[in-house]
Protein backbone atom coordinates (compact mmCIF):
# COMPACT_ATOMS: atom_id res chain seq x y z
CA UNK A 1 0.00 0.00 0.00
CA UNK A 2 1.14 3.20 -1.07
CA UNK A 3 0.64 6.57 0.70
CA UNK A 4 1.17 9.55 -1.40
CA UNK A 5 2.98 12.76 0.27
CA UNK A 6 3.95 16.39 -1.03
CA UNK A 7 7.68 15.86 -0.82
CA UNK A 8 9.21 17.04 -3.53
CA UNK A 9 10.33 19.87 -4.48
CA UNK A 10 7.86 20.75 -7.73
CA UNK A 11 4.82 19.18 -5.39
CA UNK A 12 5.86 21.88 -2.73
CA UNK A 13 5.67 24.77 -5.78
CA UNK A 14 2.33 23.60 -7.04
CA UNK A 15 1.39 23.74 -3.74
CA UNK A 16 2.54 26.85 -2.82
CA UNK A 17 1.44 27.87 -6.17
CA UNK A 18 -2.15 26.53 -5.83
CA UNK A 19 -2.82 27.45 -2.33
CA UNK A 20 -2.55 31.31 -3.18
CA UNK A 21 -5.29 30.91 -6.05
CA UNK A 22 -8.30 32.97 -4.87
CA UNK A 23 -10.56 31.06 -6.91
CA UNK A 24 -14.08 30.50 -5.99
CA UNK A 25 -14.94 32.16 -2.64
CA UNK A 26 -17.34 34.11 -1.78
CA UNK A 27 -18.25 37.79 -0.46
CA UNK A 28 -17.06 36.72 2.65
CA UNK A 29 -13.88 35.44 1.31
CA UNK A 30 -15.15 31.28 2.03
CA UNK A 31 -13.16 29.19 0.12
CA UNK A 32 -15.88 26.98 -1.69
CA UNK A 33 -13.08 24.30 -2.89
CA UNK A 34 -13.44 22.61 0.91
CA UNK A 35 -9.08 22.06 0.85
CA UNK A 36 -8.97 23.21 4.42
CA UNK A 37 -11.07 22.65 7.48
CA UNK A 38 -12.80 25.54 9.59
CA UNK A 39 -11.37 28.77 8.19
CA UNK A 40 -10.90 31.26 10.69
CA UNK A 41 -12.76 34.07 11.15
CA UNK A 42 -12.09 37.25 9.37
CA UNK A 43 -11.85 40.64 11.72
CA UNK A 44 -15.33 42.68 11.23
CA UNK A 45 -17.38 39.67 10.67
CA UNK A 46 -20.67 40.50 12.70
CA UNK A 47 -20.19 37.86 16.23
CA UNK A 48 -22.33 35.04 16.08
CA UNK A 49 -25.85 34.92 17.79
CA UNK A 50 -26.02 31.75 19.47
CA UNK A 51 -26.79 29.53 22.63
CA UNK A 52 -23.55 28.06 22.27
CA UNK A 53 -21.58 31.22 21.95
CA UNK A 54 -20.01 30.80 25.58
CA UNK A 55 -20.02 27.24 25.72
CA UNK A 56 -16.81 26.37 25.49
CA UNK A 57 -16.55 23.36 25.68
CA UNK A 58 -20.01 22.15 25.53
CA UNK A 59 -21.05 19.72 23.09
CA UNK A 60 -23.31 21.24 20.73
CA UNK A 61 -27.17 19.94 20.97
CA UNK A 62 -28.43 19.07 17.42
CA UNK A 63 -32.54 18.40 17.00
CA UNK A 64 -33.03 16.18 13.76
CA UNK A 65 -35.97 17.75 11.48
CA UNK A 66 -37.79 15.21 9.12
CA UNK A 67 -37.12 11.70 10.73
CA UNK A 68 -37.00 9.58 7.03
CA UNK A 69 -34.68 7.49 6.27
CA UNK A 70 -31.23 9.23 6.20
CA UNK A 71 -31.94 10.55 9.70
CA UNK A 72 -32.85 7.10 11.34
CA UNK A 73 -30.06 4.90 9.27
CA UNK A 74 -27.24 7.86 9.61
CA UNK A 75 -27.38 10.80 10.80
CA UNK A 76 -29.09 9.55 14.49
CA UNK A 77 -26.14 7.14 14.45
CA UNK A 78 -23.66 9.20 13.46
CA UNK A 79 -24.64 11.41 16.26
CA UNK A 80 -23.89 8.36 18.94
CA UNK A 81 -20.29 9.03 18.29
CA UNK A 82 -19.95 13.17 17.25
CA UNK A 83 -17.35 14.41 20.17
CA UNK A 84 -18.77 17.93 19.31
CA UNK A 85 -22.43 17.49 19.43
CA UNK A 86 -25.27 14.85 19.90
CA UNK A 87 -28.80 14.00 19.31
CA UNK A 88 -30.91 16.38 21.57
CA UNK A 89 -34.01 16.84 20.27
CA UNK A 90 -36.36 15.82 16.77
CA UNK A 91 -39.17 18.02 14.69
CA UNK A 92 -41.35 15.88 13.15
CA UNK A 93 -44.96 15.36 11.25
CA UNK A 94 -45.27 12.16 11.92
CA UNK A 95 -46.46 11.36 16.11
CA UNK A 96 -46.31 7.98 15.80
CA UNK A 97 -42.45 7.91 15.63
CA UNK A 98 -41.91 10.46 18.45
CA UNK A 99 -42.19 7.46 21.51
CA UNK A 100 -39.67 5.18 19.86
CA UNK A 101 -36.98 8.41 18.83
CA UNK A 102 -37.46 8.93 22.62
CA UNK A 103 -36.66 5.43 24.27
CA UNK A 104 -34.03 4.48 21.81
CA UNK A 105 -31.99 8.39 21.89
CA UNK A 106 -32.77 9.25 25.34
CA UNK A 107 -34.77 12.58 24.22
CA UNK A 108 -36.71 14.66 27.11
CA UNK A 109 -40.35 15.75 26.04
CA UNK A 110 -39.47 19.41 25.99
CA UNK A 111 -36.77 18.96 23.28
CA UNK A 112 -39.53 16.84 20.96
CA UNK A 113 -41.71 19.36 18.29
CA UNK A 114 -44.13 19.13 15.58
CA UNK A 115 -44.00 21.29 12.18
CA UNK A 116 -46.54 23.67 13.95
CA UNK A 117 -45.18 24.28 17.02
CA UNK A 118 -41.36 24.25 15.87
CA UNK A 119 -40.85 27.93 16.02
CA UNK A 120 -41.09 27.24 19.95
CA UNK A 121 -37.32 26.38 19.78
CA UNK A 122 -36.03 29.29 20.08
CA UNK A 123 -36.89 28.93 23.14
CA UNK A 124 -35.03 25.91 24.03
CA UNK A 125 -31.36 26.40 25.00
CA UNK A 126 -30.28 22.65 24.77
CA UNK A 127 -30.68 23.21 20.79
CA UNK A 128 -27.98 24.87 19.30
CA UNK A 129 -28.39 23.53 15.32
CA UNK A 130 -31.23 22.32 13.63
CA UNK A 131 -30.78 19.62 10.79
CA UNK A 132 -33.13 19.72 8.10
CA UNK A 133 -33.53 16.37 6.40
CA UNK A 134 -37.36 16.80 4.73
CA UNK A 135 -37.87 16.59 1.30
CA UNK A 136 -36.06 19.16 -1.10
CA UNK A 137 -38.61 21.34 -2.11
CA UNK A 138 -39.46 22.35 2.30
CA UNK A 139 -35.80 22.61 3.15
CA UNK A 140 -36.31 26.39 2.51
CA UNK A 141 -39.40 26.79 5.08
CA UNK A 142 -37.29 24.93 7.45
CA UNK A 143 -34.38 26.63 7.02
CA UNK A 144 -35.63 30.00 7.59
CA UNK A 145 -37.79 28.70 10.21
CA UNK A 146 -34.59 27.51 12.07
CA UNK A 147 -32.59 30.70 11.76
CA UNK A 148 -35.27 33.07 12.60
CA UNK A 149 -35.23 30.92 16.22
CA UNK A 150 -31.92 32.04 16.17
CA UNK A 151 -30.49 28.46 15.45
CA UNK A 152 -27.39 27.46 13.62
CA UNK A 153 -28.29 25.44 10.27
CA UNK A 154 -27.73 22.23 8.64
CA UNK A 155 -29.66 21.20 5.49
CA UNK A 156 -29.35 18.34 3.52
CA UNK A 157 -28.27 18.06 -0.16
CA UNK A 158 -29.58 19.55 -2.61
CA UNK A 159 -29.87 22.96 -0.66
CA UNK A 160 -33.44 23.65 -2.71
CA UNK A 161 -34.89 23.16 -5.67
CA UNK A 162 -34.54 26.65 -7.10
CA UNK A 163 -32.03 29.69 -6.82
CA UNK A 164 -33.78 31.68 -5.21
CA UNK A 165 -34.81 29.54 -2.71
CA UNK A 166 -30.61 29.53 -1.84
CA UNK A 167 -30.82 32.78 -1.34
CA UNK A 168 -33.82 33.17 1.11
CA UNK A 169 -31.83 30.77 3.14
CA UNK A 170 -28.48 32.56 3.20
CA UNK A 171 -30.48 35.16 3.40
CA UNK A 172 -32.62 34.59 6.55
CA UNK A 173 -29.59 32.98 8.02
CA UNK A 174 -27.23 36.07 8.15
CA UNK A 175 -30.22 38.04 9.52
CA UNK A 176 -30.48 36.39 12.05
CA UNK A 177 -25.94 35.48 12.46
CA UNK A 178 -26.54 31.65 12.35
CA UNK A 179 -24.34 29.59 10.11
CA UNK A 180 -25.62 27.84 7.52
CA UNK A 181 -23.91 24.70 6.14
CA UNK A 182 -25.06 21.98 3.55
CA UNK A 183 -24.60 17.93 4.44
CA UNK A 184 -21.61 17.71 1.88
CA UNK A 185 -20.58 14.48 3.87
CA UNK A 186 -17.59 13.53 1.30
CA UNK A 187 -15.60 16.84 1.89
CA UNK A 188 -14.88 15.14 5.48
CA UNK A 189 -13.78 11.64 3.78
CA UNK A 190 -10.22 11.07 3.20
CA UNK A 191 -10.22 9.57 -0.54
CA UNK A 192 -12.10 12.45 -1.40
CA UNK A 193 -10.48 14.93 0.06
CA UNK A 194 -7.13 13.41 -1.24
CA UNK A 195 -9.06 13.75 -4.76
CA UNK A 196 -9.54 17.58 -4.17
CA UNK A 197 -5.71 17.55 -3.48
CA UNK A 198 -4.40 15.58 -6.27
CA UNK A 199 -6.63 17.80 -8.42
CA UNK A 200 -6.27 21.20 -7.29
CA UNK A 201 -3.12 20.82 -5.79
CA UNK A 202 -1.98 19.64 -9.54
CA UNK A 203 0.15 16.88 -7.66
CA UNK A 204 0.06 14.82 -11.12
CA UNK A 205 0.29 17.92 -12.84
CA UNK A 206 -2.24 19.72 -14.26
CA UNK A 207 -6.14 18.09 -14.62
CA UNK A 208 -6.35 16.38 -18.39
CA UNK A 209 -9.98 15.52 -18.06
CA UNK A 210 -12.53 13.66 -15.57
CA UNK A 211 -15.22 10.95 -16.03
CA UNK A 212 -18.11 11.10 -12.71
CA UNK A 213 -21.24 8.40 -12.45
CA UNK A 214 -23.43 8.21 -9.69
CA UNK A 215 -26.38 5.95 -9.90
CA UNK A 216 -29.01 3.47 -8.37
CA UNK A 217 -31.44 1.31 -9.08
CA UNK A 218 -34.75 3.33 -7.27
CA UNK A 219 -37.31 1.20 -5.94
CA UNK A 220 -39.55 3.35 -3.86
CA UNK A 221 -43.44 3.32 -4.34
CA UNK A 222 -44.58 5.38 -7.23
CA UNK A 223 -46.14 8.04 -5.34
CA UNK A 224 -42.80 9.07 -3.38
CA UNK A 225 -41.40 12.77 -3.10
CA UNK A 226 -38.58 11.44 -4.99
CA UNK A 227 -40.43 10.90 -8.21
CA UNK A 228 -42.26 14.12 -7.89
CA UNK A 229 -40.65 16.97 -9.77
CA UNK A 230 -42.52 19.92 -7.17
CA UNK A 231 -40.65 17.65 -3.84
CA UNK A 232 -37.70 17.17 -5.39
CA UNK A 233 -36.92 19.17 -7.88
CA UNK A 234 -35.78 16.70 -10.38
CA UNK A 235 -35.00 12.96 -10.55
CA UNK A 236 -31.52 11.13 -9.99
CA UNK A 237 -29.59 14.52 -11.17
CA UNK A 238 -30.85 16.04 -7.80
CA UNK A 239 -30.32 13.23 -5.16
CA UNK A 240 -27.12 11.89 -6.71
CA UNK A 241 -26.28 13.35 -9.56
CA UNK A 242 -24.97 16.52 -7.30
CA UNK A 243 -22.13 14.35 -6.39
CA UNK A 244 -20.72 14.52 -9.57
CA UNK A 245 -21.07 18.07 -10.15
CA UNK A 246 -19.26 18.42 -6.08
CA UNK A 247 -16.58 15.90 -7.53
CA UNK A 248 -16.01 17.46 -10.22
CA UNK A 249 -15.51 20.66 -8.92
CA UNK A 250 -13.71 19.64 -6.35
CA UNK A 251 -11.46 18.29 -8.56
CA UNK A 252 -11.18 21.39 -10.74
CA UNK A 253 -10.97 23.78 -7.77
CA UNK A 254 -13.00 26.07 -10.34
CA UNK A 255 -16.79 26.26 -11.57
CA UNK A 256 -17.42 25.05 -15.03
CA UNK A 257 -17.83 27.97 -17.61
CA UNK A 258 -20.24 25.67 -19.77
CA UNK A 259 -22.80 23.05 -19.71
CA UNK A 260 -24.08 20.28 -22.64
CA UNK A 261 -26.53 17.75 -21.25
CA UNK A 262 -29.00 14.80 -22.86
CA UNK A 263 -31.92 12.95 -21.38
CA UNK A 264 -31.43 9.49 -21.47
CA UNK A 265 -34.62 7.57 -22.95
CA UNK A 266 -37.62 6.62 -20.41
CA UNK A 267 -37.82 3.02 -20.20
CA UNK A 268 -40.50 2.99 -17.49
CA UNK A 269 -42.28 6.17 -18.37
CA UNK A 270 -45.39 5.36 -16.24
CA UNK A 271 -42.91 5.32 -12.75
CA UNK A 272 -40.96 8.73 -14.12
CA UNK A 273 -43.82 10.93 -14.96
CA UNK A 274 -42.37 14.26 -13.69
CA UNK A 275 -38.52 13.27 -13.03
CA UNK A 276 -36.06 12.10 -15.36
CA UNK A 277 -35.07 8.44 -15.40
CA UNK A 278 -31.52 9.45 -16.76
CA UNK A 279 -29.39 12.42 -17.76
CA UNK A 280 -25.54 12.40 -18.76
CA UNK A 281 -23.80 16.08 -19.44
CA UNK A 282 -20.72 17.53 -19.41
CA UNK A 283 -18.78 20.49 -17.96
CA UNK A 284 -16.56 22.58 -19.65
CA UNK A 285 -13.57 24.55 -18.46
CA UNK A 286 -11.75 27.29 -19.07
CA UNK A 287 -8.51 25.78 -20.24
CA UNK A 288 -10.21 22.97 -21.98
CA UNK A 289 -11.01 20.50 -19.57
CA UNK A 290 -14.28 18.57 -19.95
CA UNK A 291 -16.23 16.71 -17.22
CA UNK A 292 -18.57 13.90 -18.53
CA UNK A 293 -20.78 12.62 -16.13
CA UNK A 294 -24.15 10.53 -16.23
CA UNK A 295 -26.55 9.48 -13.47
CA UNK A 296 -29.24 7.43 -13.53
CA UNK A 297 -32.28 6.11 -11.03
CA UNK A 298 -31.85 2.89 -13.52
CA UNK A 299 -28.13 1.79 -13.36
CA UNK A 300 -25.53 1.30 -10.53
CA UNK A 301 -22.51 3.62 -10.61
CA UNK A 302 -20.46 5.50 -8.28
CA UNK A 303 -17.22 6.29 -9.65
CA UNK A 304 -15.53 9.50 -9.59
CA UNK A 305 -12.14 9.49 -12.04
CA UNK A 306 -9.23 12.25 -12.99
CA UNK A 307 -6.58 11.95 -15.93
CA UNK A 308 -4.02 14.39 -14.97
CA UNK A 309 -0.58 15.06 -17.06
CA UNK A 310 1.87 12.38 -14.89
CA UNK A 311 -1.32 10.21 -13.82
CA UNK A 312 -4.50 9.05 -13.01
CA UNK A 313 -6.99 8.55 -10.23
CA UNK A 314 -9.95 6.67 -9.28
CA UNK A 315 -12.44 6.58 -6.70
CA UNK A 316 -15.15 3.72 -7.00
CA UNK A 317 -17.19 3.58 -5.12
CA UNK A 318 -16.83 7.26 -4.72
CA UNK A 319 -19.32 8.33 -2.98
CA UNK A 320 -21.22 5.51 -0.59
CA UNK A 321 -21.34 5.74 3.16
CA UNK A 322 -18.96 3.20 3.55
CA UNK A 323 -16.26 1.18 1.70
CA UNK A 324 -15.30 3.91 -0.63
CA UNK A 325 -11.73 2.74 -2.30
CA UNK A 326 -9.43 4.49 -4.06
CA UNK A 327 -6.41 3.95 -6.67
CA UNK A 328 -4.05 6.00 -8.62
CA UNK A 329 -1.83 4.91 -11.66
CA UNK A 330 0.90 4.52 -8.74
CA UNK A 331 -1.10 2.39 -6.10
CA UNK A 332 -4.00 2.33 -4.05
CA UNK A 333 -4.89 4.95 -1.85
CA UNK A 334 -4.48 3.70 1.75
CA UNK A 335 -7.39 5.49 4.18
CA UNK A 336 -9.30 4.49 7.00
CA UNK A 337 -12.90 4.38 7.00
CA UNK A 338 -14.39 7.53 8.81
CA UNK A 339 -17.95 8.16 9.49
CA UNK A 340 -18.24 11.00 7.27
CA UNK A 341 -21.61 12.28 9.17
CA UNK A 342 -20.22 12.21 12.61
CA UNK A 343 -16.97 14.06 11.28
CA UNK A 344 -19.40 16.43 9.28
CA UNK A 345 -21.31 17.36 12.11
CA UNK A 346 -18.45 17.62 14.36
CA UNK A 347 -16.73 20.07 12.15
CA UNK A 348 -19.90 22.17 12.03
CA UNK A 349 -20.59 22.54 15.68
CA UNK A 350 -16.63 23.59 16.37
CA UNK A 351 -17.51 26.13 13.37
CA UNK A 352 -20.01 27.25 15.28
CA UNK A 353 -18.72 26.85 18.80
CA UNK A 354 -15.54 29.00 17.75
CA UNK A 355 -17.19 31.20 15.72
CA UNK A 356 -15.52 30.02 12.10
CA UNK A 357 -17.46 29.74 8.66
CA UNK A 358 -18.15 26.34 7.84
CA UNK A 359 -16.01 25.13 4.84
CA UNK A 360 -19.52 23.74 2.96
CA UNK A 361 -21.64 26.37 3.51
CA UNK A 362 -25.06 27.61 1.82
CA UNK A 363 -22.90 29.65 -0.37
CA UNK A 364 -22.01 26.55 -1.95
CA UNK A 365 -25.06 24.63 -1.99
CA UNK A 366 -26.53 27.88 -4.16
CA UNK A 367 -23.61 27.81 -6.56
CA UNK A 368 -24.68 23.74 -6.50
CA UNK A 369 -28.03 24.01 -7.48
CA UNK A 370 -27.27 26.83 -10.18
CA UNK A 371 -25.06 24.25 -11.98
CA UNK A 372 -28.11 21.65 -11.28
CA UNK A 373 -30.42 23.74 -13.16
CA UNK A 374 -28.11 25.14 -15.67
CA UNK A 375 -27.75 21.05 -16.80
CA UNK A 376 -31.87 20.43 -17.43
CA UNK A 377 -31.81 23.53 -19.13
CA UNK A 378 -28.86 22.57 -21.21
CA UNK A 379 -30.84 19.11 -21.48
CA UNK A 380 -33.98 20.84 -22.25
CA UNK A 381 -33.02 22.80 -24.99
CA UNK A 382 -30.30 20.62 -26.39
CA UNK A 383 -27.95 23.87 -26.06
CA UNK A 384 -24.53 24.56 -24.48
CA UNK A 385 -25.72 26.44 -21.76
CA UNK A 386 -23.16 28.95 -19.85
CA UNK A 387 -23.08 28.79 -15.99
P1 LIG B 1 -37.20 9.96 3.29
O1 LIG B 1 -38.30 9.92 2.30
O2 LIG B 1 -36.71 8.69 3.88
O3 LIG B 1 -37.60 10.92 4.51
C1 LIG B 1 -38.19 12.19 4.33
C2 LIG B 1 -38.73 12.68 5.64
O4 LIG B 1 -39.39 13.93 5.42
C3 LIG B 1 -39.77 11.73 6.23
O5 LIG B 1 -39.57 11.64 7.63
C4 LIG B 1 -41.09 12.41 5.93
O6 LIG B 1 -42.08 12.11 6.89
C5 LIG B 1 -40.69 13.88 6.00
N1 LIG B 1 -41.61 14.74 5.25
C6 LIG B 1 -42.05 15.92 5.68
N2 LIG B 1 -42.89 16.47 4.81
C7 LIG B 1 -43.01 15.61 3.80
C8 LIG B 1 -43.75 15.62 2.58
N3 LIG B 1 -44.55 16.66 2.24
N4 LIG B 1 -43.62 14.56 1.76
C9 LIG B 1 -42.82 13.53 2.07
N5 LIG B 1 -42.09 13.48 3.21
C10 LIG B 1 -42.20 14.50 4.07
O7 LIG B 1 -36.02 10.76 2.60
P2 LIG B 1 -34.48 10.78 3.02
O8 LIG B 1 -33.76 9.78 2.21
O9 LIG B 1 -34.34 10.75 4.48
O10 LIG B 1 -34.06 12.23 2.42
C11 LIG B 1 -34.32 13.43 3.11
C12 LIG B 1 -33.34 14.51 2.66
O11 LIG B 1 -32.02 14.07 2.94
C13 LIG B 1 -33.36 14.81 1.16
O12 LIG B 1 -33.08 16.19 0.95
C14 LIG B 1 -32.23 13.98 0.61
O13 LIG B 1 -31.68 14.48 -0.59
C15 LIG B 1 -31.24 14.05 1.74
N6 LIG B 1 -30.34 12.88 1.80
C16 LIG B 1 -29.01 13.09 1.88
C17 LIG B 1 -28.14 12.03 1.92
C18 LIG B 1 -26.66 12.27 2.03
O14 LIG B 1 -25.89 11.33 1.82
N7 LIG B 1 -26.24 13.47 2.37
C19 LIG B 1 -28.62 10.72 1.87
C20 LIG B 1 -30.01 10.53 1.80
C21 LIG B 1 -30.86 11.62 1.77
Amino acid sequence: MKKFSLSSASNRRNFLKNFSLAVGTTAAGVSLLSLSSCNSNKSGEKEQNNAAQNAGGKKLGIALLGLGKYSEGQLAPALQETQNCYLAGIVTGSPDKVDKWKRKYDIPDKNVYNYENFDQIKDNPDIDIVYVVTPNALHREFVVRAAQAKKHVICEKPMATTVEDCQAMIDACKQNNVQLSVGYRLHFEPHNQRVMELGQKEVFGPVKSIKAADSFKISVKPDDWRLSKELAGGGPLMDVGIYCVQGVIYTMGKEPIAITAKYGEKTRPDYFKTVEQSISWQMQFEGGVIADCVSSYNDEAGMLYGEAQDSWWRLDPAYSYKGIKGETSQGKMDFEEVNQQARQMDNFADCVRNNKPTQVPGEMGLRDVRILLAIYEAARTNQKVGV
